[in-house]
């Protein structure tokens, strides 16, 4: 007999399938299924590019990647997501000067 990870309640050494709480024991099922389309590198990249550092979640709930990788990946899109604010920031101070030196004409 050994324990089930989800209700604790004692299940046979051999189950698949928890009796009590019918949750699957095997690790495939427990971990998150890594063929998941929203998990694939190519959704990934297209989400970073659409929503920007709202996806890194996806990446931490990533199955397929390990967590040396999962920093790395964070680390990068917080830099890229920081320089894409400070460029827009930017931007918005040249758009403001052009504006100020219209209006001083
Ligand atoms: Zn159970």
């Amino acid at each position: 007999m050994k324990k089930c990870p989800f209700c604790a309640e004692d299940i046979q050494d051999k189950a698949v399938k928890c009796k009590h709480c019918s949750e699957f024991l095997n690790q495939n099922h427990v971990k998150g299924d890594s063929s998941l389309w929203y998990f694939r590198p190519t959704f990934m990249v297209i989400a970073f590019l659409s929503v920007g550092p709202l996806m890194l979640p996806l990446i931490w709930w990533s199955p397929d990647l390990i967590t040396r990788w999962k920093i790395g990946i964070t680390v990068v899109i917080v830099g890229v997501s920081w320089g894409l604010y400070l460029m827009a920031l930017k931007s918005l101070a040249m758009i403001e000067e052009y504006y100020s030196f219209l209006n001083s004409l």
